[in-house]
């Protein structure tokens, strides 16, 4: 879907941490918003997720306002926040309670697509064959790869991932980016992800917002962006 970000102001107190943040995205494509540790990145992808309310500003999926959370947001944190005692599986498996409400997976047994859409989510991460394997026991980046699997079984109609290789080792990084990617692009899913490293968003985005202290001050593909970010 195509994301529409509006006017958005969001203050704590007296820090302004996004300031009439405009931007758009258009369907499938992998936007990046890059910008220094503080200049609302956070704040903003909390916002696409319905985490935290704006002062002012609207957000809009293929037209529609989005006011509240929404069960066809995805997101994907930094520190992955998997249940470490469970299985990749299980953990992939968990995506299902954010689509369908918790107290109803409770009381309804899991359908069998949902199985099916647990494991296809984990070959798409290429994490099929290690499915049985508890999360305590994989690398960084094999975590949050299940993170992502997590993410899509929630079939998601936006995917966002906020500083999801902040904590890697440069390979697992962009092992992380290139799934994140190769995801946007096979099943046409409109992914942003935060990201500081100027180097990963020019090598994996497609288009860029730059922040900084809550304003954009940048916005455009990859051919225009420039070390002002
Ligand atoms: P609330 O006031 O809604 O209870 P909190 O103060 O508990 O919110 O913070 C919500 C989230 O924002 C937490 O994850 C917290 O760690 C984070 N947070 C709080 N203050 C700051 C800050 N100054 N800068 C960045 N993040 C913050
Ligand atoms: P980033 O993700 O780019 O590091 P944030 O969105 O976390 O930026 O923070 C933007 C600004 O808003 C910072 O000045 C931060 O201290 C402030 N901030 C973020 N969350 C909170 C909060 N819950 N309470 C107070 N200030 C916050």
């Amino acid at each position: 879907m195509a994301l529409r970000v509006d006017n958005l102001t969001k203050t704590y107190g007296d820090t302004t941490a996004l300031s009439e943040v405009s931007f758009e995205v258009p369907d499938g494509k992998f936007a990046v918003v890059l910008g220094r540790s503080g200049a609302g990145k956070s704040t903003l992808l909390r916002i696409l997720n319905g985490l935290t309310e704006p002062t002012s500003g609207s957000v809009y999926l293929d037209g529609e306002a989005v006011t509240n959370s929404r069960s066809d947001v995805g997101m994907v944190f930094q520190q992955h926040n998997l249940v470490e005692e469970l299985s990749a599986y299980d953990n992939a498996l968990t995506g299902t309670l954010n689509r369908t409400g918790f107290v109803r997976s409770l009381f309804n047994r899991q359908p069998v697509d949902d199985r099916e859409l647990a494991l296809e989510a984990l070959d798409t991460v290429g994490l099929l064959d290690e499915s049985g394997q508890k999360v305590s026991s994989m690398s960084g980046g094999q975590q949050q790869r299940v993170g992502i699997a997590r993410a899509l079984v929630q079939q998601p109609a936006l995917l966002l991932a906020d500083e999801p290789v902040a904590s890697l080792d440069p390979s697992s990084a962009e092992t992380v980016m290139e799934y994140l990617r190769e995801t946007a692009e096979t099943r046409n899913l409109t992914t942003l992800a935060s990201l500081h490293q100027v180097n990963i968003a020019r090598e994996y985005g497609e288009q860029f917002v730059g922040l900084k202290e809550g304003d954009v001050v940048f916005d455009g593909p990859r051919e225009e962006l420039t070390a002002a970010v």
